[in-house]
C-alpha cells in the first residue's frame, strides 16, 4: 500500500539474514541445502524483505582502503 520501505526491526532483518544463509548464501551464489535448488522460494522471499526495507544483504565490511594501513 506504500511505496516507502518497509521497515524490519534488527531483529528481523537478522532473521532473514539467516534464512539466506541457510538456503544458499548471502549473494545467493550456492545451491540451496534444504531445498536443492539455487535461489529457492524462502531465499527470495527473504532477499525481497531484505531490498524492500533496504537493509544490507551482509554485515558490513571494510570497503575502504586504507592506504596507511601497513604502510611505514
Ligand atoms: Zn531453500
Amino acid at each position: 500500500m506504500s511505496d516507502e520501505p518497509q521497515d524490519l526491526t534488527d531483529e528481523q532483518a537478522a532473521y532473514y539474514r539467516q534464512v539466506l544463509i541457510a538456503h544458499g548464501s548471502v549473494y545467493g551464489a550456492g545451491t540451496c541445502a534444504i531445498c536443492g535448488v539455487t535461489r529457492c522460494p524462502n531465499w527470495v522471499d527473504a532477499y525481497d524483505r531484505l531490498a524492500a526495507a533496504g537493509r544490507q544483504m551482509a554485515e558490513p565490511q571494510v570497503f575502504e582502503p586504507r592506504g596507511h594501513d601497513g604502510t611505514p
